[in-house]
């Protein structure tokens, strides 16, 4: 079981998430030439820190809430695992998709 990170991160990359995981198993990258960010499964520990912070509610707590992105953010995790850290967005900073909301 893991986090999963959700195509609503796709080209928003807040990385307010990556601050709180415990285990540093939140990965920056790009996929389909957008900043995105991947849990890995391997390392999640099911914590739930980073689901409540991140601001557009792009994490679900498990990979049956979303099984193709499940799969995007385990294919992914390998290849985003050495990237150098992205640092967060201002707080309040708009989403960039117009079908994303700030919820917090
Ligand atoms: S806080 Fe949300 S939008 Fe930001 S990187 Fe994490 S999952 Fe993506
Ligand atoms: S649930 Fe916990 S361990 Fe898993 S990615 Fe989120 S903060 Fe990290």
């Amino acid at each position: 079981m893991a986090y999963v990170i959700t195509e609503k991160c796709l080209g928003e990359q807040y990385a307010d998430c990556v601050e709180v995981c415990p285990v540093d198993c939140i990965y920056p990258g790009a996929y389909k030439a957008e900043p995105f960010m991947v849990i890995d499964p391997e390392l999640c520990i099911d914590c739930d820190a980073c689901l409540p912070a991140c601001p557009i509610d792009a994490i679900v707590p498990t990979v049956e809430n979303d099984p193709a992105w499940a799969k995007i953010n385990a294919e992914l995790a390998p290849n985003f695992k050495n990237n150098p850290a992205v640092p967060p967005r201002p707080a309040g900073d708009p989403p960039r998709k117009p079908g994303n909301k700030l919820v917090r």
